[in-house]
């Protein structure tokens, strides 16, 4: 007998509830709408102190299991997980590293391509796998990427049997690391394309490709983005290995922890909330932004308002909208479907998202928000390497900073370091006058055998492409 499926549902309200299956291939929900699950699994002071001392993988497996009711993934899931974390450079798998009075960092970048995308990414590529396995089905994965979430995407799916992966990047617009790390993937399920163009052109391109119906229904096209549920499922594991260790001795559940988190797409930091809503004992949420402020704005005077991308030290938080939030802004509204729809139409059209000042109230008890630009980064990063000899990437110096503005009451806080140092060499060595090294799993990186097409910005070329050498091709 199975169990039961888990509900989730619509932000936007107007899409019927689906299960965790269902939602793990769709992505967007039909109503554009983001799925969240209808209830929060409930975790007990209990329930925290039994996972004290699990490894991280079985840990993954205990928090996973609810959301997953139902899964044709779920018998497979503590395997699944063994296998998700196996290949991580350190047996902490996210080790916790005390920086400075009460502030810990957690290095979330022991993964394949150094960033902390891979800790849900590579769990979600083995889920995809086992569901549609088990549907009988297969599907072509196509996205763009300007450096960062290509490689993790990429090693989520590399090899993966019931998964083709199509990457777009801008040639020679990505570093070398970043290219290579997507370029020197063996597998055959792969495929690299540089496209004669920026990141826009590689961006049209694949909204060309969905635009398709019959491409998309012949290949089975799908995404691995950041609006993706399983994607903010796989990210609350950190926070609870985290604050199991923070919590030290006694109980968990008597000690709140802080978080401080580089933000972007508010996907992170949104697991840290959904932790918090299934019962772990979080003081604040500190959202760290660079230059693209929105977020930090929004949480400091309620205004979230659109202007231009800046580009930054920081990239992978060059962006305008954070298209997670709209999970927060669906509880903020009493979880009114009709609601968020009227006041993200209001946002997209009038640039401003209209929020009544005791709701706004409402957010900010929880959430704080800093904002450094690159100057201040990288004399951040200087001065932490000064102080203790440790090199922090640029995401993470501006999660340190937040955390130092914005932390409160006693709390103990923990930054996430989302980045390794050797993934932003550049600004690594003008802040501490050193190359960081790349850790040994990648140290042969630049000796490796490349594999990528070059493309024009040319979609009847790309559909070819794609055509050719999907595994998926049907009629
Ligand atoms: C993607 C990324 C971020 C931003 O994460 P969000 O989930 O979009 O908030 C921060 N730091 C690094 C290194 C990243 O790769």
């Amino acid at each position: 007998m199975t169990a039961p499926a888990f509900p989730y549902i619509s932000t936007r309200g107007a899409a019927p509830p689906a299960t965790f299956d269902d939602i793990l291939l769709a992505g967007l929900a039909r109503d554009g709408g983001l799925y969240v699950p209808e209830a929060w699994p409930a975790w007990t002071a209990d329930t925290l102190e039994r996972w004290r001392g699990h490894s991280y993988a079985g840990l993954a497996a205990e928090i996973c299991a609810p959301f997953m009711a139902g899964s044709a993934a779920a018998a497979d899931l503590p395997a699944l997980a063994e296998a998700s974390y196996a290949g991580f450079d350190d047996p902490a798998v996210a080790p916790l590293v005390p920086l400075e009075d009460g502030l810990y960092l957690q290095e979330l970048f022991h993964g394949p391509t150094l960033a902390f995308k891979d800790y849900a990414l590579q769990l979600v590529g083995r889920l995809f796998d086992a569901v549609l396995a088990a549907r009988g089905e297969r599907i072509t994965v196509v996205g763009a990427t300007s450096g960062d979430t290509g490689p993790a995407g990429i090693a989520a799916c590399a090899g993966r049997e019931a998964i083709d992966i199509f990457m777009l990047h801008p040639a020679g617009r990505t570093s070398e690391v970043q290219r290579r790390q997507m370029t020197t993937v063996p597998d055959g399920n792969v495929f690299n394309i540089a496209v004669d163009g920026t990141f826009d052109d590689c961006q049209d391109l694949v909204k060309a490709l969905f635009a398709d119906d019959a491409l998309r229904d012949r290949v089975n096209l799908s995404a691995v983005n950041s609006i993706n549920w399983a994607r903010v499922m796989g990210q609350i594991v950190y926070y609870v290995h985290a604050a199991l260790q923070v919590g030290g001795q006694g109980n968990a559940s008597e000690r709140a922890v802080s978080f401080a988190v580089p933000t972007g797409n508010f996907g992170n930091v949104f697991a840290g909330y959904g932790a918090r809503r299934c019962g772990l004992p979080v003081g604040r949420l500190i959202v760290g932004s660079n230059a693209n402020d929105i977020l930090t704005r929004f949480f400091r005077h309620n205004a979230m308002e659109i202007r231009g991308v800046t580009p930054t030290l920081s990239p992978s938080m060059d962006i305008q909208v954070s298209s997670n939030f709209e999970r927060l802004l669906f509880d903020l509204l009493d979880r009114d479907g009709a609601a968020v729809e009227s006041a993200i139409r209001a946002f997209r059209t009038g640039g401003s998202l209209p929020l009544d000042e005791a709701r706004w109230q409402r957010a900010t008890a929880l959430f704080r928000g800093a904002s450094l630009d690159d100057e201040g980064t990288i004399g951040l990063m200087r001065s932490v390497f000064e102080r203790t000899g440790r090199q922090i990437d640029p995401h993470t110096a501006v999660g340190l900073a937040a955390a130092r503005e914005c932390r409160g009451g006693g709390d103990p806080v923990v930054v996430l370091a989302t980045a390794h140092p050797a993934k932003f060499p550049d600004a690594v060595e003008r802040a501490t006058g050193r190359r960081p090294a790349l850790p040994p799993h990648l140290a042969d990186l630049h000796a490796r055998a490349e594999r990528c097409v070059t493309m024009a910005k040319d979609s009847a070329r790309l559909t070819d492409y794609v055509l050719a050498n999907a595994r998926t091709v049907r009629g």
